[in-house]
């Protein structure tokens, strides 16, 4: 199976073979590895194999298969691990604090207490507001 490639890419060359990596899972078109900067003991990555930058650019057929394989990840943390808690994390540029252009679900097992930003309060919003978001969504995908 052919994929995009990026040649500046760090996952790219892992998909490649020219960086190491500790890998867990591959398949024609996704892989998973440890993540070097673990936001806790286990954090690992599911990877599309081909070089797509955001979700929206991403084909809907590879973002299953890399759900796929972060649910694969996610089982086998639970049972190896039984964390207290799990986050699936996909971040989409900058603003997203997204440092690696390329589709990845973080496997991310949580510890009582581990202090991650991950989360936010639930505050009520405005009615008005989220209708009005609502509606603006709902023209874009109709
Ligand atoms: P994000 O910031 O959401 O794009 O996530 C990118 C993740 O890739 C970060 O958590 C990094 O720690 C991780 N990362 C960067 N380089 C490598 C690498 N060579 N091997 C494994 N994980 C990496």
């Amino acid at each position: 199976m052919t994929h995009p490639t990026d040649g500046t890419c760090i996952f790219c060359k892992i998909v490649a073979g020219q960086l190491p990596c500790f890998k867990l899972y591959e398949d024609a078109s996704t892989i998973a590895f440890m993540d070097i900067n673990p936001a806790n003991a286990g954090h690992a990555l599911a990877v599309a194999k081909g070089h797509y930058p955001t979700i929206d650019a991403t084909p809907p057929e590879v973002v299953a298969a890399v759900a796929q394989t972060a649910q694969r990840v996610a089982r086998a943390v639970m049972k190896t691990f039984n964390p207290f808690g799990l986050n699936l994390v996909q971040a989409n540029g900058e603003g997203a604090a997204q440092s690696v252009p390329h589709l990845h679900v973080h496997v991310i097992p949580r510890q009582r207490n581990d202090g991650l930003a991950l989360n936010w309060q639930a505050v009520p919003g405005d009615r008005a507001a989220i209708e009005a978001a609502y509606k603006q969504l709902q023209t874009a995908l109709s």
